[in-house]
């Protein structure tokens, strides 16, 4: 890369930070990507379950329900697991995530990120246009499918909780979900339709093409370790001498690694994560999904990704370095053989990615406390697909003195103190 001088360096290349850029880009700076990989989209935001989440209005908070507490403690729900030999590291988060999701405070979490939520399908179909990455988007939605009359009833209360925030869905019996998706089987009672989010067929091609954006615009790529990063005489440097990116600002996207580089800087942010595994299996004959479907009783999600049919699991607790376990995903293997007619695995291995979360669910967006010209944009936990971009123009407009289109106040660092 050679000695490189830009106005701002992102670090990290996944949705979150190509967005971003594309955004600083837009306002008029001149930008430097930078990822350990040669390419965009390669890790978290490659494996997610594409579902651009404009319904999902109330984040995923700690339950507070005490059966399902005890489920989950019990290490026998399908949606949650956890590693016990790492509990006394996660313990500690939990605990603040529990407190974090009390119903005032989850309430003062959805209302602080509906605003984005609200426009994340917007800012997607804007740079997917400019992208012309158009057939990675469908505009299918997504089903919640319920095998019993009790979850079911409880979904419904929760989608009319949510119409109130102009969510649209629509409740389906067997016979409408057979006809929405002819090759379902299984003894499910319902489904919950939200027919508005967008679903995305490849993840981290999203990523790709909106990096390949960026670059044809004139931003400039690097392949650095963000661990490098230190502060100079009037900005901020990263890579080693003769092969260096310096710009006055940075902006650290770096997802569920992010700590590794505001921990050594003095920042306490209690960064967490959730680990998820996906894996790609053939459909048999002529067998076809139409949207992501989650069958929400037995806790793992199908998607019909350009791969195959990406079968996803629930939220792992465990370290992140931890070597992998996908014990929901032998869980889920043969539920979801059951629900629809796979074949073959394509990949011999599961993929495993973390979910970047903090305890309220909220990301941490805006300027670092103590160090000018140091950015966070990190922390994007279930739906980092779905506000990577409407948060990269949040950011570039705090960056550049615009009027912030949504208040950022909420996802301040200084809120963990
Ligand atoms: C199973 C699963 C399903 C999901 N489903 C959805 C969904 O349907 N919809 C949705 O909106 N979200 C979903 N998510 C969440 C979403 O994938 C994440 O929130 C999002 O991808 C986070 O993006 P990011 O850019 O912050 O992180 P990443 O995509 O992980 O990007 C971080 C980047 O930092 C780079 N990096 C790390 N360390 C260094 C270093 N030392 N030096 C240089 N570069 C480094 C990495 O290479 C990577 O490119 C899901 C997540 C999982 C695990």
């Amino acid at each position: 890369m050679a000695e490189l001088k830009a106005d701002v360096l992102v670090l990290g290349a996944g949705m979150v930070g190509v967005s971003a850029a594309l955004h600083l880009q837009e306002d008029g700076r001149d930008v430097i990507l930078v990822d350990r990989h040669e390419v965009a989209g390669e890790e978290t935001s490659y494996g997610n379950a594409g579902v651009i989440e404009c319904a999902s209005v109330f984040p995923y908070m700690f339950p507070r329900d005490f059966k399902q507490i005890l489920q989950y403690a019990l290490n026998r729900s399908p949606q949650v697991r956890y590693r016990i030999s790492d509990l006394p590291d996660f313990l500690p988060w939990i605990l603040r995530y529990y407190l974090a999701s009390s119903p005032a405070r989850a309430m003062h979490s959805a209302m602080a990120v509906l605003p984005l939520i609200r426009q994340s399908l917007a800012e997607h179909e804007a740079l997917i246009a400019e992208a012309g990455a158009g057939e990675l988007l469908q505009r299918c939605g997504w089903l919640k499918l319920h095998r019993s009359e009790a979850s079911l009833a409880k979904a419904a209360a929760e989608a009319a909780r949510a119409r109130q925030y102009g969510v649209v869905s629509e409740i389906l019996d067997a016979k409408q979900i057979a006809r929405r998706e002819p090759h379902l089987t299984g003894d499910f009672v319902g489904a919950i339709h939200f027919p508005t989010p967008g679903f995305v067929s490849d993840p981290g091609a999203l990523a790709k093409a909106y990096a390949a954006l960026f670059k044809r615009k004139g931003g400039r790529f690097a392949v650095a370790d963000a661990r490098t990063l230190v502060q100079e005489t009037g900005g901020w440097s990263v890579g080693e001498p003769g092969n260096r990116a310096t710009a006055r600002e940075v902006v650290v996207a770096l997802g569920p690694w992010s700590d590794l580089v505001f921990r050594p800087l003095g920042y306490s942010i209690p960064l967490g994560i959730k680990r998820g595994y996906h894996l790609h299996l053939k459909p048999r004959g002529n067998a076809v999904l139409n949207h992501p479907v989650l069958d929400s009783d037995l806790g793992y999600l199908i998607a019909p990704m350009n791969q195959g049919i990406r079968l996803c699991t629930g939220a792992e607790f465990a370290r992140r370095d931890a070597p992998a376990r996908p014990r929901q995903l032998e869980l889920a293997l043969p539920r979801a053989h059951k629900l629809f007619p796979l074949g073959e695995a394509i990949e011999a291995k599961p993929w495993m990615g973390a979910r970047p979360c903090l305890p309220d669910m909220l990301p941490v967006i805006g300027q670092a406390p103590r160090h000018p010209g140091l950015w966070f944009d990190f922390g994007h936990q279930h739906h980092g697909l779905t506000l990577g971009p409407v948060t990269g123009r949040l950011l570039a407009e705090m960056m550049t003195g615009k009027t912030p289109f949504a208040d950022p106040r909420p996802f301040a660092a200084e809120r963990f103190g």
